[in-house]
């Protein structure tokens, strides 16, 4: 095969195609760029849904059935549909039909996770089953340049280690903590995390790898990641919640990110809960993060074991595991260190409820192991602070994908980028799938 699945991927991507059709009237679209539209359309509609034949593929696009022929026999050669088994014709008669099958493992695509001292890497197929995975700690604080080295690093290891060319990859994603500009995708001032504002990621990634890269907040790739393979699948609105030295959040509302004007959105660490209170890395005073991250929990609970110990501390420096740890165990300070983080953390949550009615709010993150000890003052927060109106069709939960959501939704990231949304996929022809719906008569 001449091709390989990046270039066959790339001539066909989904966000690009639709630039693309905006900027031309449908009348005016050329033929190459209808039939384009049309692989993408047959594509997705045999990905998402599962194995379907032909015929039904006509039915659902409102393609004719030679259309459909001819562009599933490319996508056949080009390994992206294999033909499952013979199966019966319809009753009403006509010939017996073969099934086809979306081919996830005609590619690969890696999502990472870069923490402020960890880094997971992921390596999935197309529909995004994980294959292998990698994770170890990491310093974001030595900077870009040296941090992005390591990155690549690693990352060409775990390629190598898995038999796997470069040209079989679709795309890299990466999810990073931090507010990130919507358009740029460079991060604005990401707290303790010294050299990295407004540094050029993607084309130091880029240059190295020779693939897409697809950047995101690390919060907004853990919603993504939830809501595409974890808690939050089927749910339109959901706030995904990182409690751990950071408090982040990733708001999916009616099933896309919301970032906001500028790409700061959903920054809930930083909402002032104590105006009293210690100073924030941010700058200011009280933020939800500076009196309920994990730094503050532990601090609270090394007073109160010095309190009862006296001056001295008989034990080194806590984390926050240890904390979580403790407090599973039973042990008092840390249990109530952290139920005042889930009240605070409730306050913060019942403003978000109040303005956008979320029907889930998934939980995640090292403090989110401690389970009901953080999520029943959370869920007393929301109940008693917020107008039933909104609180009563919020669920609380768990995330699920535990250390994988924000991988997971890196993963999700490449996937929709090359592929739409898996909402396309879904829609009956000529509703208004966004633009990507030939017209009648276009085959
Ligand atoms: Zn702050």
């Amino acid at each position: 095969m001449t091709k390989t699945v990046r270039h066959i991927v790339r001539s066909m991507r989904a966000r690009d195609l639709r630039q693309s059709s905006r900027a031309t009237s449908t009348k005016g679209a050329d033929l190459r760029l209808m039939r384009e539209l049309n692989r993408l359309l047959i594509l997705n509609c045999v990905r998402v849904p599962g194995p379907i034949t032909r015929v039904a593929v006509a039915h659902r696009t409102g393609l004719s059935r030679t259309t459909v022929g001819s562009i599933v026999e490319e996508l056949l050669a080009d390994n992206l549909l294999v033909e499952g088994k013979t199966v019966d014709a319809a009753p009403t008669g006509g010939r017996r039909a073969t099934l086809l099958h979306f081919n996830a493992d005609a590619g690969y695509v890696i999502g990472i996770d870069l923490g402020r001292s960890h880094l997971t890497l992921l390596l999935t197929n197309l529909a995004g089953q994980i294959i292998a995975r990698r994770s170890g700690p990491f310093d974001a604080s030595l900077g870009p340049e040296i941090c992005l080295q390591q990155v690549t690093t690693r990352l060409m290891e775990f390629v190598a280690e898995h038999q796997i060319g470069w040209h079989q990859i679709i795309g890299v994603g990466l999810g990073i903590p931090g507010p990130m500009d919507a358009a740029s995708r460079m991060l604005l001032r990401p707290p303790r995390m010294p050299g990295w504002d407004h540094f050029d990621i993607k084309t130091v990634l880029e240059r190295a790898c020779k693939v897409p890269i697809y950047l995101d907040n690390d919060a907004n790739m853990g919603a993504r990641g939830e809501s595409q393979y974890g808690a939050g699948r089927r749910v339109e609105n959901l706030a995904y919640v990182k409690v751990a030295t950071g408090i982040g959040c990733g708001l999916i509302v009616n099933g896309d990110i919301y970032r906001g004007s500028g790409g700061a959105a959903g920054e809930l660490g930083h909402v002032t809960i104590d105006d009293n209170g210690p100073i924030c890395d941010c700058g200011n005073r009280g933020c939800l993060e500076a009196v309920a991250g994990a730094e503050a929990v532990t601090l609270a609970v090394t007073r109160a074991m010095q309190a009862a110990n006296g001056a001295q501390a008989a034990h080194g420096p806590l984390d926050v595991a240890d904390v979580v740890q403790a407090a599973l165990a039973g042990d008092k300070a840390a249990r109530d260190a952290i139920e005042r983080a889930g009240y605070h953390i409730g306050i913060a949550l019942a403003g978000l409820v109040n303005i956008f009615n979320p029907s889930l709010i998934l939980l995640d993150g090292s403090m989110a192991r401690s389970g009901d000890l953080l999520m029943e003052p959370i869920r007393q927060g929301i109940a008693r602070r917020s107008l039933a109106a909104s609180s009563s069709t919020a669920r609380i939960e768990l995330a699920q994908l535990g250390d994988n959501a924000i991988a997971l939704g890196a993963v999700a990231t490449v996937i929709e980028a090359a592929f739409g949304p898996p909402a396309l996929a879904t829609m009956p022809a000529h509703t208004g799938a966004d633009i990507l719906m030939p017209t009648a008569g276009s085959s």
